[in-house]
């Protein structure tokens, strides 16, 4: 049967392009042996490398990227670190455990980046104000109250805000209920990756620009790229949705693209407009509501479209018209800004299943997988990553306790009802998304 290697197509927009040019480390090539290797540099493939040096300082450990640092979903996200997750559709007091579980596991990667980030002086505008969930029509207004009775019982501190208020602190009269959630950080996500890819320990080296072509099974997996080979004693796949590409989680996880708009750095009297606080994030109570953002050098960004496209990024010609949408959005809320420009629209992929589990554990001899966070995978993927390191290193902690509690992820047909079925699903996303989006 002919080989058909895998693709990892890239391109140069989103976060990155707001920041200087960062130099790739090198390709990896040639025949090697390593104890420890893991595939990815997102987050969790960069947390679980830091766990790994820590717990095993004389071993050598190898981070291998298809790409460059920064260009998966790490790098292209809207840069909300969520300490305390909205479970959509009703708080149910049964599930608690499962609040308190996700609570844990989400504060555990927001401190762990708080840590790194003012250890290695990482430059990512790390704003630890915590973020406004909102409301504009009827299916999100449901969810403000139940977003509510579940913040109220797990005493995560928040304050109520009536349309009056938000228009006070947002410039924007577009929303009719909303809570500031006081936990939580805003990052610049291009320039957090980079930092930490920057400061890996000494005992890491790190390879981008290497896509791993294949896995070959056995007590020592090999792994195979265009220009050699690595065996290993013990692999980490942090790859996200890209897994089933070398062979692991097929017809469990999808990659569904989403896409958004920077505008240009608003001028001073632009910034008046948008009222009483400096930089904020807005995060829609409806789950395919719009993401919105004031950034630290003072743009809108906003991210409102999510479709199928085959785990894929948009093309140009896509992304242009996909920017009529964002445009939309960013105009019915920010009417007073009508004449400023976008500069850029950018896509990314996140990895999600059908019943919104994440992937944690074993899955061959000496091979371990983490990840596909559905849409939420700052915090919990730092989490995750460090997780995954323990567990492979049979380490006991509260941390793999938690991770370790992933229900198993519903089966995914094979294509082309693979790919009828996951359309149709992003789509079902929107429902009652009405102003929202
Ligand atoms: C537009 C967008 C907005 C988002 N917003 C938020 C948000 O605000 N807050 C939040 O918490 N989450 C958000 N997310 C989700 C979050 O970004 C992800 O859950 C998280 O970044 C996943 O991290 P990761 O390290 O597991 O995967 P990734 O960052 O995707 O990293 C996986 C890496 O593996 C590499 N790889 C894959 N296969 C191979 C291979 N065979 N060989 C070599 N390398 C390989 C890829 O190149 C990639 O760099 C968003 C996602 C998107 C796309």
């Amino acid at each position: 049967m002919p080989f058909h290697p895998p693709q990892f197509p890239t391109d140069s927009h989103g976060w990155q392009e707001l920041l200087p040019l960062r130099k790739p480390t090198k390709e990896l090539s040639g025949s090697h042996t390593y104890k420890w290797t893991i595939v990815g540099a997102g987050l969790t493939g960069l947390a679980c490398a830091f766990r790994l040096a820590e717990l095993h300082p004389n071993d050598k450990i190898l981070v291998l990227d298809a790409r460059k640092v920064g260009q998966g979903a790490s790098g292209r996200n809207a840069g909300f670190a969520i300490a305390a997750s909205h479970f959509p559709g009703g708080y149910d007091p049964k599930e608690m455990p499962l609040y308190q579980r996700v609570r844990r596991i989400n504060q555990t990667g927001v401190n762990l980046l708080r840590t790194q980030v003012t250890g290695f002086n990482i430059k990512c505008d790390w704003d630890e104000n915590g973020f406004h969930h909102v409301a504009a029509d009827a299916k999100a207004l449901a969810e403000h109250d139940h977003y509510r009775a579940c913040l109220d019982a797990l005493q995560i501190p928040h304050t109520n805000l009536e349309a009056n208020e938000l228009a006070e602190r947002l410039g924007t009269s577009h929303y009719r209920r909303g809570l500031h959630v006081h936990e939580g950080a805003l990052i610049q996500p291009a320039a957090l990756v980079h930092g930490l890819a920057d400061n890996l320990p000494k005992n890491v080296t790190l390879a981008e620009n290497t896509p791993v072509l294949a896995v070959q099974l056995g007590a020592q997996p090999n792994l195979v790229f265009p220009h050699g080979e690595v065996k290993t004693d013990t692999l980490i796949l942090a790859t996200n949705y890209e897994a089933q590409k070398i062979g692991f989680l097929s017809n469990r996880m999808i990659g569904s693209t989403l896409s958004g708009s920077f505008t240009r750095i608003l001028t001073a009297k632009e910034r008046e407009s948008l009222g009483t606080l400096k930089h904020w994030g807005i995060l829609s109570l409806h789950s395919a509501g719009a993401t919105v953002r004031l950034t630290n050098d003072g743009r809108i960004v906003l991210r409102n479209a999510i479709e199928y496209n085959g785990g894929q990024l948009l093309d140009e010609k896509t992304i242009a018209q996909r920017q009529t949408i964002h445009r939309a959005a960013f105009e019915k809320r920010f009417p007073q800004l009508s004449h400023v420009p976008f500069e850029h629209s950018w896509s990314g992929v996140e990895g999600i299943t059908a019943n919104g589990t994440n992937f944690f554990g074993k899955q061959a001899e000496n091979i371990y997988l983490a990840g596909g966070y559905n849409g939420s995978g700052v915090s919990r993927g730092t989490s995750f990553g460090r997780a995954i390191a323990e567990y492979a290193s049979n380490v006991l902690s509260d941390l793999v306790d938690d991770c370790s509690v992933c229900a198993p992820a519903k089966f995914l047909p094979p294509r082309p009802f693979l790919d009828i079925g996951a359309a149709l699903t992003i789509r079902s996303r929107f429902s009652g998304v009405g102003l929202d989006i």
